[in-house]
């Protein structure tokens, strides 16, 4: 599928590139870089990751916050062959000293305030150590400027590894999972026609640039299509309704639609410029998707991938976009749901195991052959952990992670079927369903629950309002009121938070 000779990413991205003084990215102080700044700085800074030793197939690790100096050095590292390890700035020095161990890198980008305890960590496995901060400055943007604009790209196969994302890993160690030029490429194109974007778009880019979404749907597809995107460092709800005037798209986590939702500014007057607001990474509530259609006039088009598999299912552009529901399998994507023990395919609406297969998914997890083995069926579909059904009209629901099924006395329950019922009360919010070590059971099904603020709602009146909706099994044994659930900056509720919050709860 290489669309040129060379099957390196940023040759693909920019080889044909006519317009060099296009805008690419325009950042939030109004600082506007072409198309043209970004070859050139990143041709830049690909000569000092060459000078500092970084040869292909080296990792370049960067923990750094979100700048358009960063994602120029995400493209600078591709275009020198090299593999880009992004990775959480939530990270402490403790959690880095894993990720810089297993990976090697041959170089570590980091924060100034991060560079002296960091440095010795790269010690360890003889990288180099170079810094850049939040406005874009350091010794990486130092030596840059010195350095020749021009650099001829590192010709790449396709499979060869173009970058290592680390998985959150909320169960045992996180795993790097090995994404390559064409997983990479083949679902940004793929991306660009389902979505229909073109070079009049302009993306409100508001998400991080270390995860799959902001680094590789947001930023990938914005740069294919010769789009724009307005570079915001962080959720900022106000700016972005102001900047709707002018914008075209915006790629969210459920919390943005949750938290735009709160501001009286959102309107159908002030979102009559925008085409299209997409939504993934963690379920959106089908009230959120009902709501914004309410109030805005536009359906929120959701999404669902991962960190191993790019993106694997869309809501349609034309036709329904339903509420709940994940979409179909994007062209040359297959998605097929099986008995999680046996492996084999399931009928229509039963729930079952995701798996995938196609071009978008990874290669496998780093120095890990034997994981990478087990999560593979023989037919080359990859196991995503995620519980789901196909409904008859072909479109994908996801249930849960499969790690979150709550088996009590036996019986599974699926969290998401139980907080549909809980989310449906009057005067609850939301809800997340876990399960809690029982003497009796095994495990305790357990509600927690955030209320509106007037309502007058407590455990009885929960469980009153369940009773003979749920089957007994299914039923909470208690209900816990929170003001807000724990989410992580991607909106994942944190269930293992939880878990561990209210693990005593049934102790005897
Ligand atoms: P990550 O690798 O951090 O992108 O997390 C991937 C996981 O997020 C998936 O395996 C799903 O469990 C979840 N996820 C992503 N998109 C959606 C969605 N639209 N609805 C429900 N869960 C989602």
């Amino acid at each position: 599928m290489n669309t040129s000779a060379n099957a390196n990413l940023f040759s693909r991205l920019f080889d044909d590139l006519t317009e060099t003084n296009r805008l690419a990215i325009e950042k939030a102080d109004g600082t506007r870089i072409s198309y043209g700044d970004l070859i050139a700085q990143s041709g830049r800074v690909a000569n000092v990751l060459v000078a500092r030793g970084v040869k292909p197939g080296d990792r370049v690790a960067a923990q750094t916050e979100k700048s358009v100096e960063a994602l120029v050095l995400y493209l600078a590292t591709v275009r020198a062959g090299a593999v880009f390890l992004p990775l959480n700035t939530a990270y402490t020095l403790n959690e880095l000293d894993y990720f810089i161990g297993d990976a090697e890198p041959s170089l570590v980008v980091c924060d100034p305030s991060k560079a002296d305890g960091i440095a010795k960590l790269a010690d360890k496995v003889g990288a180099k150590v170079e810094t850049l901060d939040s406005d874009g400055k350091g010794s990486l943007t130092e030596a840059a400027a010195k350095a020749s604009a021009d650099f001829v790209t590192v010709p790449r196969a396709g499979d060869d590894l173009a970058a290592i994302l680390y998985t959150s890993g909320t169960t045992g160690r996180s795993k790097g999972a090995m994404l390559t030029h064409d997983n990479l490429a083949s679902n940004s194109l793929s991306l660009v026609e389902y979505w229909r974007f073109s070079k009049d778009d302009v993306l409100i880019h508001a998400l991080p640039i270390y995860h799959t979404h902001g680094l590789f749907v947001a930023s990938n597809v914005t740069l294919f299509s010769r789009a724009a995107m307005i570079f915001l460092p962080k959720l900022d709800p106000e700016l972005i309704i102001k900047l709707m005037a002018r914008a075209t798209v915006l790629m969210g986590v459920p919390t943005f639609y949750t938290r735009l939702l709160q501001s009286p500014n959102l309107s159908k007057e002030s979102t009559r410029h925008m085409r299209l607001f997409i939504s993934g990474s963690a379920p959106l509530l089908a009230e959120t998707h009902r709501e914004w259609s309410a109030r805005t006039g536009h359906a929120v088009l959701e999404r669902y991938g991962m960190t191993e598999t790019n993106m694997n299912t869309s809501n349609p552009y034309d036709g329904d976009r339903v509420p709940g529901a994940v979409g179909f399998p994007l062209p040359g994507v297959e998605v097929r749901v099986t008995d999680p023990e046996a492996g084999k395919e399931l009928a229509r609406d039963e729930i079952g195991m995701i798996e995938v297969k196609g071009p978008n998914v990874f290669k496998g997890y780093w120095r890990m052959p034997e994981k990478t083995a087990s999560e593979f069926r023989k037919d080359g579909f990859f196991i995503t952990g995620d519980l789901g059904k196909i409904d008859p009209r072909g479109y994908v629901h996801i249930i849960g992670r499969g790690k979150d099924l709550v088996i009590s006395g036996g019986f599974n329950v699926y969290p998401k079927e139980v907080e549909n019922e809980i989310d449906a009360i009057p005067g609850v919010v939301e809800s997340a369903v876990i399960g809690v070590p029982h003497a009796d059971f095994g495990e305790g099904v357990t509600a927690v629950v955030v209320k509106d603020k007037s309502a007058a709602l407590d455990e009885s009146a929960v469980l009153h309002a369940l009773d003979g909706r749920l089957a007994k099994f299914k039923m909470p044994k208690r209900v816990m009121f929170v003001d807000d659930l724990p989410r992580n900056t991607m909106g994942k509720v944190q269930k293992n938070v939880l878990r561990e919050t209210y693990k005593g709860l049934y102790a005897k």
